[in-house]
């Protein structure tokens, strides 16, 4: 048996509705035709909206009481939020409507009579109170924002009530953006494994400028693509910093530094990690892909601690080879991933570190992700003779290492078949 939590006195009315719920609940639910579900979520969502209606007006009723301080909350909102266990936006939604029901009586008409939705008043009621709370704007009136309402669906109608509001109140529009931007903040916490949890907040504008500049960049990329997109959106922000840094269009250039000793760069057993600046050591994986094209400065240390090689900010593969590398490939090599040659790195598939030619034959364009794929993600590139990119996904079941096998073009070939079920057309 249910325990209810105990509420205080009702009006009998609202006992009633309480109590013709409980039965509408009891009722069965089973073998309903499809008609009979599209009318009765329509019947139910306007019962809520009347309901919501009702809330309404009786939490702007409540709100100009001191009620809620004799029991301890902090405004009236606070105890609807907390007794009534809403979201903050839902009760002030709710105080919104409840408050201007005097100002959109024929609004409220057209939600008794289902012609436009609660949803519709609650964003009509919000920007009568942005603008009757604004010394600067001309004064409310509903029926420009009703008839958007009839026509409108709820997205495009809050679209539009910025719109209204700026036409009304441009001045008051423009400091409440101003007042928006004042509160931008990027918290950068260093975790203790390394990583980095950031929390930020943006204005709109900026906002806007994060995501038009992430968003074509955190689209599904490449064969074997199975990110989601919170990882495709992160990717493409450590993408887009890695190449203005690569491009070297920052005011000022980034001093970031590896360094490692050749025996890590070999991967020799007992070798330590890499040293990077802003992190915790990084392993020879890592090391060997930020030297693979060396993009970031680079310090190579030989076993005696002795500075052997350091690479300024540019390119391990750079000038000629480099323009000829970007011409033969066009983009990244992954297969069916198109990024272009300058959002690339020159990728050794033999290593230079374990002597690989800084050649055209031993070389593939790759892009940030896939470059990060062939080595930490342990997937394996095969060239054919002709030049083609086939890939291996690490350790593959009945697979050895694909350059431990007599012909690693074929073991791969053999591989991408069981792998690719043939795709819808
Ligand atoms: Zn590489
Ligand atoms: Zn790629």
């Amino acid at each position: 048996m249910v325990v209810e939590e105990p509420i205080g006195p009702l009006h009998p009315a609202v006992e009633a509705v309480l109590r013709a719920i409980e039965q509408l609940r009891r009722r069965p639910r089973t073998h309903r035709e499809p008609d009979e579900l599209t009318a009765e979520l329509r019947g139910l969502r306007r019962g809520q909206d009347l309901l919501e209606l009702e809330f309404a007006a009786t939490a702007a009723q409540f709100s100009r009481t001191e009620e809620y301080e004799e029991q301890g909350s902090v405004s009236p909102i606070d105890w609807i939020r907390h007794h009534c266990k809403m979201s903050s936006s839902a009760v002030w939604g709710s105080v919104a409507v409840g408050e201007h029901l005097a100002d959109l009586p024929r609004s409220v008409e057209a939600v008794e009579s289902g012609e436009i939705g609660y949803a519709h008043l609650t964003l009509m009621a919000r920007t009568a109170d942005a603008l009757q709370g604004s010394s600067t704007a001309a004064p409310f009136e509903e029926t420009e924002l009703l008839e958007k309402a009839r026509e409108f669906s709820v997205g495009r109608l809050w679209h539009f009530c910025h719109h209204l509001r700026h036409a009304l109140d441009p001045e008051g529009f423009t400091a409440e953006q101003k007042r928006a931007t004042e509160e931008r903040s990027l918290k950068l916490s260093p975790c203790e494994d390394g990583t980095l949890l950031l929390e930020g907040w943006l204005d709109s504008v900026g906002g806007a400028a994060l995501r038009s500049a992430l968003e074509p960049l955190a689209l599904p990329n490449g064969d074997h693509d199975e990110r989601g997109r919170e990882h495709r959106n992160a990717d493409a922000l450590v993408e887009i910093v890695t190449h203005v840094q690569d491009a070297g269009s920052l005011p000022q250039r980034p001093h970031l530094q590896v360094t490692a000793s050749l025996d890590t760069l070999r991967g020799l057993a007992g070798s330590p990690a890499g040293d990077m600046e802003y992190a915790l050591p990084v392993s020879a994986e890592t090391v060997r892909r930020l030297a693979c094209d060396g993009t970031i400065t680079r310090v190579v240390l030989s076993p005696e601690s002795v500075v052997i090689d350091v690479g300024r900010a540019r390119r391990v593969v750079a000038g000629p080879t480099r323009r000829a590398l970007a011409a033969r490939d066009g983009h990244c090599r992954w297969p069916h991933c198109d990024r272009p040659a300058s959002w690339s790195d020159a990728h050794h598939v033999i290593h230079w570190s374990k002597g690989g030619e800084t050649d055209l034959s031993n070389m593939v364009l790759l892009c940030h992700r896939h470059h990060w794929m062939a080595h930490e993600g342990g997937w394996q590139l095969v060239q054919t003779a002709e030049g083609e990119v086939l890939t291996v996904p690490p350790r593959p079941p009945g697979l050895a290492r694909a350059a431990d096998v007599d012909d690693p073009v074929e073991a791969a070939r053999r591989f991408a078949q069981q792998l690719t079920p043939a795709r819808a057309p």
